[in-house]
């Protein structure tokens, strides 16, 4: 076996019987063993004990591989959510995305860290130390999915899933040189998720590929009755098309906001002229689209998510979940401190802005305000989708950024979701993947963006490109 093989690569050595699947676990095993210590992804590392009474089955993914953040609940495993509040807590059920991956075979092989409670766009605000990003240990692998996203692109495992309620999956995707969806709102189960934001929330892949990720897609795919918000759809294949041709008289538009703003870092501006360019070349219209209320995507997402964080987090007060402060005087004393001592600085920011924007006197001013705006950009964007198939942005419009860099800066941390929160507040589904990389060698990505419901045009569109170019197949060094 060869470090950073794909599931599809995987999947091909299994059935002729290159390797077994007991081989393919032990391998990726020694991998976490050697290669976390110094990327601190993983949280947890089952044994092999529990791997073995797994079923290996003869789905989708038999035999594969893969990591699950640590919000998506796993039977009777810690569920941490990257905060101290819940330390010792172990969910007392499975997650749906759970159940499905192991039905169609996939061995679980641990949880990765994250930003407390998926709050945060860098890795840097988990109880459990910050993540590093394998490209260059220095710099972040962008948040909150991080540990997922650096796990995968060192080769840790060929796929993790993420969730994101604004930029979680696609950000460290974009920094990470992976592949990474949010799909359309409802699509995959929440159920067993622990809620941020829920109103935007959505469990998701990371992967090298875009036929990977397609693959994963489709397992998670299908209604759950259990997630009163998934959609009534059916099981998808969602990697039955991709032909490596683009579909059929396809219309991009570009963004304009995207070349234009200053925010956008040249080696992003260029990576990004180029893969319009190369889209142009496979026989793509190319159009540029103006959507100028998408500004206030930031605002908007930030207060809305604000204030679903205070209302979802107020489960946490010491009586039903995880610690509970000692020693401590009557009933709010103990709630009190239980918070005061459990959750970190950036959570607590959070609590504190949303029970603001949602108090009587404010919430006009705010929480009204943003999802009245909200239905404005909805709006715009559907507009657009009447003109064009799909909308093209960077995912990012920096590089990564270093460790430490924006910590004590929470609006240029929140900054680096500009481009991908517009499409969660309007519940549609984008794709990010590599476009090309810095001087630095560091990844640079760009994104899809589609209607509800259009994954199967975006991931056919994705991989014409990706398999038109080769920057899916860098990889890190020093993970060999
Ligand atoms: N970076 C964003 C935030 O801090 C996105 C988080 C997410 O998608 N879970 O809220």
């Amino acid at each position: 076996m060869k470090p950073f093989m794909t599931i599809k690569e995987l999947l091909y050595g299994l059935e002729t019987k290159q390797f077994s699947a007991e081989e393919i676990t032990k391998f990726y095993q020694d991998r976490i063993e050697k290669y976390n210590p110094t990327l601190n992804a993983f949280l947890e590392q089952f044994e092999t004990e529990t791997i073995k009474t797994e079923l290996y089955g003869s789905g989708l993914l038999a035999g594969i591989p893969g990591a699950l953040k640590n919000n998506i609940s796993i039977e009777n495993r810690t569920i941490t959510c990257g905060s101290k509040i819940l330390q010792h807590y172990k969910a007392p059920y499975s997650a749906t995305v759970t159940d499905r991956l192991r039905q169609e075979g996939s061995i679980i092989l641990g949880t990765t860290n994250m930003d407390e409670f998926a709050m945060g766009a860098s890795g840097e605000f988990s109880a459990y130390g910050a993540i590093k990003n394998p490209w260059d240990t220095e710099r972040t692998p962008g948040g909150s999915s991080s540990g997922s996203a650096a796990a995968v692109a060192a080769g840790l495992v060929p796929w993790a899933l993420g969730t994101e309620t604004g930029g979680s999956i696609r950000q460290p995707a974009s920094f990470c040189g992976l592949v990474g969806l949010y799909p359309t709102y409802g699509l995959f189960s929440r159920y067993g998720l622990v809620a941020f934001a829920s109103s935007t929330d959505q469990p998701a892949p990371l992967t090298k590929t875009v036929y990977d990720n397609a693959l994963i897609a489709s397992a998670l795919s299908g209604h759950d009755p259990k997630d009163s918000s998934s959609l009534p759809e059916p099981a998808r294949d969602f990697t039955k098309n991709l032909d490596g041709k683009l579909p059929k008289n396809l219309t991009i538009g570009v963004i304009k906001n995207s070349l234009k703003s200053d925010g956008v870092d040249n080696q992003v501006k260029i990576a990004f002229e180029r893969a319009i360019k190369h889209l142009e070349h496979l026989g793509a219209t190319v159009k540029t689209v103006e959507l100028p209320d998408m500004r206030y995507g930031i605002q908007v997402y930030f207060i809305l998510a604000y204030a679903e964080a205070a209302s979802n987090l107020s489960r946490f007060d010491g009586t039903l979940y995880g610690t509970r402060a000692q020693g401590t005087e009557g009933l709010l004393d103990m709630y009190i401190q239980t918070r005061h001592d459990g959750f970190g600085s950036e959570v607590k920011r959070r609590i504190l802005m949303g029970n603001y924007v949602l108090s009587s006197s404010h919430k006009e001013a705010y929480y009204k305000k943003a999802s009245h705006i909200r239905s404005a950009i909805r709006a715009a964007f559907d507009n657009a989708f009447e003109h064009v198939d799909l909308l093209l942005s960077p995912t990012v419009a920096t590089p990564p950024f270093k460790l430490g860099e924006l910590c004590d800066d929470p609006i240029a941390m929140y900054l680096s979701d500009y481009f991908t929160v517009p499409n969660c507040i309007t519940g549609m589904p984008a794709l990010s993947l590599p476009c090309g990389y810095t001087k630095e060698k560091l990844p640079i990505g760009f994104q899809f963006i589609g209607p509800r419901l259009s994954e199967e045009k975006i991931y056919r569109a994705a991989y014409a490109y990706e398999q038109s170019t080769d920057f899916h197949l860098k990889n890190p060094r020093g993970y060999e």
